[in-house]
């Protein structure tokens, strides 16, 4: 028989989003008159706006006719979507940005992981807590770490905890590291990092050799002026950080996919004799021999997000889903609860006004008959805390709030 990866063992596998499966279905049968409303899973709700629609037709037509086919493109994306994100998206916040940087993907869950291809086994990686899963499970999985213990943290990754005392930027690690996770804005706590805070980060990482993965899948909700919606707002970050961003969450492509990895050229590493290697060549040999780009049509609709009618459009549903933050946030803090997030983010980390993760989460699908994510499962740090999301209906939304305001509401 052959041999199974057994890292893939190691793995908790799976237990939060299932075991939230089963709550709600078990308390769906018991009471099935009762309005659940979601709030959990992190996934859009608006569809997509008129224009990158049209764009999106358009495309497909394309392939109808013999003159607009198009078959394989460039693994690394269309030079007419690279363009339009360097000059609309980089260049408004003052950076500068060759083509050969920006590689187009299927999605940044996949580049998250797949990144991981050209680094060595043998680099220390630091990963906050609590954390979106997927940092974690992929590094288990191509065998960086041992087994996990009984809190749950993986033998030979160096966690950073994210705390209230924190102000959920974690310190520095007190051991060198190669590589550090950072997300902001942040899943799930949805804070974000100033500019003084990443630029620690960014000298870290120069003094250290170590490389950055910054996924900013949240840029687009920053609302305040002082916040960095991309690392390479600080100096020196071009020479240390490796960037993702994703259309899925900023214009509403969870289903269509579509996302981008920005490794700059200066980002280098080290062979073990001590020559050194460039990470963006080596990407590029990675995305050249096992990816072959996303699909025509994708990649037109995605350029529609950053034409003038389509931003103002995309802009609109960013502010929709801003101001249902807006109302669990104040709604929330009104009803006493302690909460952090919701300003420049889609998410809302509420602090558990009783008992654990889990106890609260029982609580609110009993007696409100709401749905969020216990913060537990995003990390041990995470427990006590809660998670929920402004994606969803205005309506639905002031519903959950004006439940959870007559339960703990005084
Ligand atoms: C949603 C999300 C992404 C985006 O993933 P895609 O694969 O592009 O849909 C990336 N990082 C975080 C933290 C997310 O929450």
């Amino acid at each position: 028989m052959a041999r199974a990866n057994e890292n893939y063992l190691k793995l908790k596998a799976g237990y939060l989003f299932p075991e939230i499966g089963r709550r709600i279905n078990e308390f769906a049968t018991a009471n099935p008159d009762a309005k659940v409303i979601r709030l959990g899973i992190g996934d859009v709700t608006r569809p997509l706006s008129p224009t990158v629609l049209k764009a999106f037709h358009a495309a497909v037509d394309d392939l109808g006719s013999s003159e607009n086919f198009h078959g394989y493109g460039p693994e690394q994306g269309y030079g007419f979507l690279i363009d339009t994100i360097i000059e609309k998206s980089y260049k408004p916040l003052g950076v500068e940005m060759k083509p050969s940087e920006v590689f187009i993907s299927d999605g940044s869950k996949c580049d998250c992981a797949n990144i991981l291809d050209i680094f060595d086994l043998s680099n220390k990686v630091a990963i906050c807590d609590p954390v979106y899963p997927v940092y974690n499970d992929t590094n288990v999985m191509v065998g960086r770490t041992g087994q996990a213990d009984e809190k749950g943290y993986y033998e030979g990754i160096v966690y950073l905890p994210c705390t209230e005392e924190n102000g959920f930027t974690p310190e520095l690690p007190n051991q060198k590291v190669d590589i550090i996770y950072l997300c902001y804005p942040n899943n799930p706590t949805g804070t974000v990092a100033t500019k003084d805070e990443l630029k620690k980060w960014v000298d870290y990482a120069l003094a250290n050799d170590a490389v950055i993965f910054f996924d900013a899948a949240y840029e687009a909700f920053i609302t305040e002026d002082n916040i960095p919606h991309s690392i390479y707002e600080i100096e020196g970050a071009k020479r240390c950080a490796i960037e993702f961003r994703s259309f899925s969450k900023t214009a509403g492509f969870t289903g269509v996919r579509c996302a981008l990895t920005v490794v700059p050229e200066e980002v280098m590493g080290k062979t073990g004799a001590g020559e050194p290697v460039s990470f963006n060549k080596l990407w590029n040999r990675r995305q050249s021999t096992k990816f072959n780009g996303v699909s025509y049509p994708v990649q037109r609709a995605a350029a529609a997000v950053y034409s003038d009618e389509g931003w103002k459009e995309t802009r609109e549903i960013i502010d929709y889903y801003m101001e249902n933050a807006r109302i669990i946030r104040e709604g929330l803090s009104a009803a006493g609860i302690t909460c952090y997030g919701g300003v420049n983010s889609p998410y809302i980390w509420l602090k558990s006004p009783e008992g654990s993760s889990w106890d609260f989460f029982d609580k609110l699908l009993q007696e409100c008959h709401v749905v969020g994510t216990p913060g537990s499962g995003f990390g041990p740090s995470g427990e006590g805390y809660f998670r929920l999301s402004a994606f969803g209906d205005r309506e639905n939304i002031e519903t959950a709030v004006s439940r959870i305001k007559e339960k703990w509401g005084k």
